[in-house]
């Protein structure tokens, strides 16, 4: 036969948060999981429903469940503060979200369970929204490849109309395979692998392959790239330290005018190497700073179409930078040009 305490014990084991209430609605048994959930302060013991969550909906559910003998489930949007019929809990933080199950007991005594799925609810959120980004992104070149075509399939029309069609389809064809690279890149970056790639590098070595990949970009523009570097070596995944720097080099290039310069240094400073890359380009706005590392996002959303970009550049390398424990920041002045600057630890 199982003893109180180990009821207790079991109670206590359970992540849900557990509360039982009198008919009165008073808390006459918890488990410590629900002291965690709802951040209460004082014993939850003799606190009544009303007075741990201020919701109008769950009184009333309670109330219903204790009358019925039914079981209702309800989620609470929680927060500090009072505002409308929005629960409100003890304890200082952000914004919880709760899924609460209402049960009746013998003896008209309420269990309440409580789940905490403020964590699922955010995940849900960033995972609708970035599918709902990314077929946004792939619907756009999608359409003008399939009118395109079916254009071209119809006939009647002249080579050179011809010809500016398949170029058209060409185009965008190409820039569904660089976003899909790019998301590929972006979902594959995992610490993990990273750790197990690491090897010293030298600065010089990587710019070097930077410069033998974005040549052709800054050539075309007629944009002189300045390469410097001192003496040092990073330990790093050698070719997504190359990618980051390539992303923030095209960048450059593409955001500069015609017959510019772009400068591009490698060198140590303290305990870090520091790879910046300066522009006489555009700039970015003080307001637009804190996005440009969100996927998708793009302050001149028609420039970045134009110059092929796909909006995911600087998530991936904010990524690159997050899983080598260094960060990327970045200085800019509009319409006089920016320099951003990743920042790696040397070991
Ligand atoms: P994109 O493919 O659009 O270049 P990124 O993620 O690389 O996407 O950059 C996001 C946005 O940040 C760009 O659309 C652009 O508005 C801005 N940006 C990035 N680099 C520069 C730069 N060197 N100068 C001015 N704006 C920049």
């Amino acid at each position: 036969m199982l003893k109180d305490k180990d009821y207790n014990i079991i109670l206590d084991s359970l992540s849900e948060g557990i509360l039982i209430l009198d008919k009165k609605k008073k808390v006459i048994l918890s488990n410590s999981s629900a002291e965690k959930l709802i951040s209460w302060t004082s014993p939850l013991k003799g606190s009544s429903l009303s007075s741990l969550f201020h919701s109008t909906e769950l009184t009333k559910a309670a109330d219903e469940v204790l009358k019925e003998d039914s079981v209702r489930k309800l989620k609470l949007v929680c927060y500090r503060g009072n505002t409308g019929d929005k629960a409100v809990i003890s304890g200082k933080g952000r914004e919880k979200q709760y899924k609460l199950k209402l049960q009746r007991l013998e003896d008209k005594q309420l269990l309440v369970t409580i789940s905490d799925v403020t964590k699922l609810e955010r995940l849900g959120t960033v995972r609708q929204n970035f599918v709902s980004n990314v077929s946004h992104e792939l619907k756009t070149p999608l359409t003008a490849i399939i009118g395109f075509s079916e254009t071209l399939s119809e006939g009647n029309l002249t080579r050179e109309e011809m010809e500016n069609f398949a170029r058209i389809i060409e185009k965008n064809s190409l820039r569904m395979q660089r976003i899909i690279q790019d998301l590929l890149l972006l979902t594959s970056l995992d610490r993990t692998e990273v750790d197990s790639q690491m090897e010293k590098v030298k600065g010089d070595r990587i710019l070097s392959e930077v410069q033998a990949y974005t040549s052709f970009k800054a050539n075309e523009k007629g944009i002189t790239v300045e390469y410097s570097a001192s003496d040092f070596s990073v330990k790093c995944n050698e070719s997504l330290i190359v990618q980051a720097v390539i992303n923030l080099v095209l960048n450059a290039i593409s955001y500069s005018p015609e017959n510019s310069t772009v400068t591009v240094k490698a060198g140590k400073k303290g305990k870090n190497a520091l790879f910046s890359v300066s522009d006489h380009g555009c700039g970015i706005a003080e307001e637009d700073i804190p996005r440009i590392f969100e996927r998708f996002y793009r302050v001149d959303k028609a420039r970045s179409r134009e110059s092929g970009g796909t909006g995911l550049g600087l998530s991936i390398v904010r990524h690159i930078a997050i899983i080598h424990e260094g960060t990327i920041t970045v200085e800019s002045e509009l319409r006089k040009g920016s320099t951003f600057t990743l920042s790696l630890p040397l070991n």
